[in-house]
């Protein structure tokens, strides 16, 4: 690191105690930006990276929720609004047991670069609770959404700060928060969520973007090396709303995706996963991912086995953070793989991303290439300013040429600052520069 970066560091390892995954995302990118400290000493005298490091505001709150049967459960709410110079706070919320301040906050980080990096008005934060919505019925997640807008809508609005769905937050939770926010502030305000649904104010695409930005993004690592997605085998870890998406983008772009997982282990299906039967076991049932081996017969299910043995010239984890570690990795490069893209947000440990870029595979970071799901944010938001729907070709077309744009800044600025093909470094230093820009010309707020 950076001689001038590793007090910054120091300092935000005390002031922010236990908080593993949030250092761990500003060590990555303090680790990537030293070449633009040196190049931009006007940042330093601004102290960008110091504020950059600290959230604007942080909210937490008591989310209190009856269950069905009369029984009461009291979970924790956050919103961490982490950086507003380029745009209102943006970013999703995640419902999941494990998640804590430090969850919220490492996400919001992240957000912050790669909304960015997307090259549209939106500025960086996150939120969520540790509520499980697994196996709760629909009016215990509504009771539960509701409980939870009944504090956050004071804090969001269209001009200051928008969430949307992350992991546990699909199409059914953003419909009951968006009644609830209409209901309580009287107001129809589209523009406050993200991800909502066609019929209330939704947009073509935003279901499918993170998936399909994910395969976009790596169609232009691979395209940077001569190859395609023709003819490849792939696996996809996950089996949520990124790896669905992803999935269907790689069948189309002509590669063969063999495996897929959820947290009980991972199906390998020899003769390419059946989409439709994987939507009906995961959108339509809820069902676990055995489920899928269960009706495929050129499946099998393996539990509690690493995803990352099976065979693969690109694999895409979407799934959770840190789940593909050094010993996945080594794995992987072991096989033969070319491309690792992440489609979810951190899933590579730092020991896992070294072994694939010394073994020279092209790595794309989530900040970059799942960058499509924000992006596609962003377009609804512009979609429901202007009262406007637009088509869905339309709007995959244009969500194809901002993973395109990412990419090329990102390629571009690894070379301008000397570490050419390196992603993770340009992805870091193009969305750090962008942000430190803006936060320079507001001034001191
Ligand atoms: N949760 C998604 C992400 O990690 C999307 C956020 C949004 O659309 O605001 O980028």
């Amino acid at each position: 690191m950076h001689e001038a970066l590793e007090s910054i560091y120091e300092r935000v390892l005390s002031r922010n105690p236990g908080e593993t995954e949030f250092h761990q995302a500003v060590r990555e990118v303090l680790d990537s930006i030293g070449p633009a400290v040196d190049k931009h000493p006007e940042y330093a005298d601004a102290r960008i990276v110091e504020r950059i490091c600290e959230p604007e505001r942080q909210i937490i709150f008591r989310v209190p929720w009856e269950d069905d049967d009369g029984r009461i459960h009291i979970n924790r709410g956050f919103r961490v609004e982490f950086n507003s110079a380029l745009g209102p706070y943006k970013g999703g919320l995640r419902f999941h047991p494990s998640v804590l301040l430090g969850t919220v906050k490492f996400l919001g980080f992240e957000q912050v670069f790669k909304n960015a990096l997307t090259g549209l008005p939106i500025g960086g934060g996150k939120g969520g609770s540790d509520f499980d919505p697994r196996g709760r019925s629909d009016r215990e997640v509504m009771r539960f959404c509701q409980s939870f807008m009944l504090e956050l809508y004071r804090h969001i609005g269209e001009y200051t700060d928008v969430p949307a769905g992350d992991m546990g937050v699909g199409g059914r939770e953003l419909g009951y928060l968006f009644g609830q926010y209409k209901r309580i502030t009287n107001r129809y305000e589209s523009g406050v969520l993200t991800g909502k649904g066609l019929i209330y104010g939704g947009a073509q695409v935003r279901r499918e973007a993170t998936g399909y930005g994910s395969a976009f993004f790596v169609e232009q690592m691979l395209r940077v090396r001569g190859q395609s997605f023709e003819g490849k085998d792939v696996v996809v870890s996950g089996s949520g709303n990124v790896a669905i998406y992803t999935i269907e983008k790689v069948h189309e772009l002509g590669g063969r995706v063999v495996a897929c997982s959820d947290s009980c282990g991972f199906v390998h299906d020899r003769n390419g996963v059946d989409l439709e039967l994987l939507k009906d076991v995961k959108e339509v049932r809820r069902e676990r991912i055995s489920a899928y081996a269960d009706k495929a017969s050129s499946a099998t299910f393996v539990g509690g086995g690493s995803i990352w043995e099976v065979p693969c010239q690109v694999a895409l984890p979407s799934a959770t953070q840190n789940e593909l570690d050094a010993t996945g990795a080594a794995a992987l490069v072991r096989n033969g793989c070319l491309a690792v893209g992440e489609g979810a947000n951190m899933p590579t440990t730092p020991d896992a991303v070294r072994v694939l870029q010394e073994a020279g595979v092209a790595f794309g970071p989530g900040k970059a290439a799942n960058a499509g799901g924000v992006a596609a944010s962003a377009l609804e938001m512009q979609q429901n300013a202007s009262r406007d729907s637009w088509t869905f070709e339309h709007s995959e077309a244009r969500l194809r040429d901002i993973m395109i744009d990412i990419h090329a800044r990102c390629h571009r600025t690894a070379e301008e600052y000397g570490a050419p093909g390196n992603y993770v470094a340009g992805a870091n230093i193009a969305g750090y520069a962008r942000v430190a820009e803006a936060m320079l010309a507001l001034g001191l707020i």
